[in-house]
């Protein structure tokens, strides 16, 4: 199995590159931002809850995202692997997500992380919230919020995953293929 963590701050371009992954390499992508979306849209107790903190730009629960991304991975028992973008987001959830993966003896084989510098990143999300419909794009202080709460809870997965060797930093800027690309020379090596 081979298992993807699509890492990088908000608007590093996540969603767009699990798009063409997961049609070309065939796995499963399970993007907790749209689960929530989804929940929010059809007004579920879930999708109430995760709405109070993502309109402000905070991290929804650790225990309320876990037992969503368990539920998630469960819906997919004939999966060739998975691309999780947008989790994990703490340590709590990168333990959680070992624990998963390991009871169903695989394991994270890789956190591809897109990197792209903050200035781009608030200009890139600014244009998105002009057409997204996504209260927590349309709010330039909700969107330095989101890249500030990632510095501060988020970034650590850098180095809980570098410490076992399965870090790559990839250039997230360019066209979305020349970074498919760079993502696809990192899976071929796995
Ligand atoms: P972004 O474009 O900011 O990367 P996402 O679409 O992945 O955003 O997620 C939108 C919002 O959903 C986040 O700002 C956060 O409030 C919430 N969220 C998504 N994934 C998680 C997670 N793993 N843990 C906690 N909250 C999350």
């Amino acid at each position: 199995m081979i298992n993807l963590v699509l890492f990088g701050p908000p608007g590093a371009g996540k969603g767009t590159q699990a798009e063409f992954l997961k049609e070309k390499y065939e796995l499963v992508h399970i993007s907790t931002g749209d689960v929530f979306r989804f929940n929010i849209k059809n007004a579920t107790e879930l999708g109430v809850l995760a709405k109070s903190f993502i309109d402000k730009g905070q991290l929804v629960p650790d225990e309320v995202t876990i037992n969503m991304l368990n539920a998630e991975v469960e819906k997919n028992p004939e999966a060739k692997g998975f691309i999780f973008d947008g989790f994990p987001r703490t340590s709590a959830q990168a333990d959680a997500l070992a624990e998963l993966l390991t009871s169903k003896g695989t394991d994270v084989s890789a956190m591809v992380a897109l990197e792209v510098e903050d200035e781009v990143l608030v200009k890139r999300l600014l244009e998105r919230g002009k057409t997204s419909g996504r209260a927590d794009d349309a709010d330039e202080s909700v969107i330095r919020n989101r890249i500030a709460v990632y510095y501060k809870e988020t970034a650590i997965l850098k180095d809980y995953y570098q410490a076992k060797d399965k870090y790559f930093g990839v250039d997230g800027v360019g066209s979305i293929e020349e970074i498919t690309e760079r993502i696809s020379k990192v899976i071929n090596t796995l």
